[in-house]
């Protein structure tokens, strides 16, 4: 997947793009980022790249015209889509991020400041993603929280399929307990049945923790998971 980011601090993403599997996905050619300094396309000859908002008010708002060019000098793939990174988007979730991760492309535009000029949005922009109900300095952090979620459904990235089909919220519920070595640490035990060897039991223990700590952690998912079940007959 190539992934386009337009961006006023491109060096945002130097250190999160070159660590761990996001590092491993780049290196394997599962994945590119390619990021774009939209202050390279101002027209301005002091590269300035946002201004007063007209009718007043506060803070400064991202220029339309500079964010227009450098989306313009973007390639385009047949299967792309461009993100807007914006508290006024829908909410991220997992189903998302694996709906996105079937793009060829996708390119991803960063606010800053008090917001980006709306004729920039009417004309590049397809889609509006929040990562959340509160307020970020810019969308650098957000598009990075999405390329890391994204790049877990990249065939490859993570070793193993089934340990993204087993994540937290895939199937909708909360994912089990999980232990690893030693087996007895300060008076707390690794659970009996882990050690039994019987997988069954050990996948009949699993379900039913996940179920149940879905119920008690995020009674909102629950409610969802239970209404899915009924909308199914089940
Ligand atoms: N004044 C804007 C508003 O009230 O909608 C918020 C501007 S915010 C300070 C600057 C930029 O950060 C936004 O344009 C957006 O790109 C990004 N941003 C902030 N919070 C975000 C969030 N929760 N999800 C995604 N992007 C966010």
């Amino acid at each position: 997947m190539k992934i386009d980011v337009l961006t006023l601090f491109p060096e945002f993403f130097s250190s999160p793009l070159n660590e761990s599997l996001l590092k491993k996905a780049i290196d394997k050619d599962l994945l590119s980022v390619n990021r774009i300094n939209i202050r390279e396309f101002s027209q301005n000859k002091y590269h300035k790249v946002d201004d007063y908002p007209y009718g007043g008010g506060q803070g400064m708002v991202m220029a339309v015209e500079p964010i227009v060019l450098a989306y313009e000098s973007i390639p385009k793939e047949k299967n792309s889509k461009t993100i807007f990174l914006s508290p006024q988007g829908q909410l991220l979730t997992q189903a998302k991020a694996k709906d996105l991760a079937a793009y060829d492309q996708l390119i991803l535009l960063c606010g800053h400041y008090e917001g980006v000029d709306e004729r920039a949005i009417n004309l590049i922009v397809d889609e509006e993603i929040s990562i959340g109900d509160y307020i970020l300095t810019g969308g650098e952090l957000p598009a990075l929280v999405l390329i890391d979620a994204i790049s877990r459904h990249i065939d490859g990235v993570v070793g193993s399929k089934t340990s993204v089909e087993e994540d937290s919220l895939s199937d909708g519920l909360l994912k089990y307990p999980q232990y690893t070595m030693p087996r007895s640490f300060r008076g707390e035990e690794v659970p009996e049945i882990l050690l039994s060897g019987h997988h069954k039991n050990i996948e009949n223990w699993r379900r039913e923790l996940s179920l149940r700590r879905t119920q008690n952690k995020r009674p909102d998912l629950w409610a969802s998971y239970n209404n899915k079940l009924k909308k199914e007959g089940k």
